[in-house]
């Protein structure tokens, strides 16, 4: 048992606004939104960071670009447009040391991002 905050999720023992679940994958309205949209969309798999991903894990990252993209197409932000991000260290703004894709999207972003 690790305390790693998305695990947690994943077991099921915090419960967030899930929005989608696979196998592989969970998605869930952030508890800080930064848009009108901010859902993660995070592997079920504990990885710290985007450092510690391996060569065989591209389709795993693949599918979590493209839960975000059907997520996105369900909530009508595939015209107006959308954000995927994710932060990898303490630097780039990671908190949680599980890897994590951002999904924001229902307003005019700016770019570069802070
Ligand atoms: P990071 O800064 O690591 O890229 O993103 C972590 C995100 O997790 C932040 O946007 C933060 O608001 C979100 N977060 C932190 N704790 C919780 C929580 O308990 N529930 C949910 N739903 N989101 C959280
Ligand atoms: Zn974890």
């Amino acid at each position: 048992m690790n305390d790693c905050l998305f695990c947690k999720m994943v077991r099921g023992e915090i419960q967030p606004r899930m929005v989608m679940e696979t196998d592989e994958l969970i998605a869930f309205h952030d508890i800080n939104p930064q848009a009108p949209t901010h859902i993660l969309v995070v592997p079920r798999r504990h990885i710290a960071t985007l450092n510690e991903v391996g060569d065989a894990d591209g389709p795993l990252l693949g599918k979590l670009m493209l839960a975000a993209r059907h997520i996105a197409q369900d909530r009508k932000l595939a015209e107006s447009g959308y954000r995927l991000v994710m932060n990898c260290n303490r630097g780039a703004g990671q908190t949680v040391f599980h890897i994590h894709l951002h999904l924001l999207g229902g307003r005019l972003m700016t770019w570069p991002p802070g």
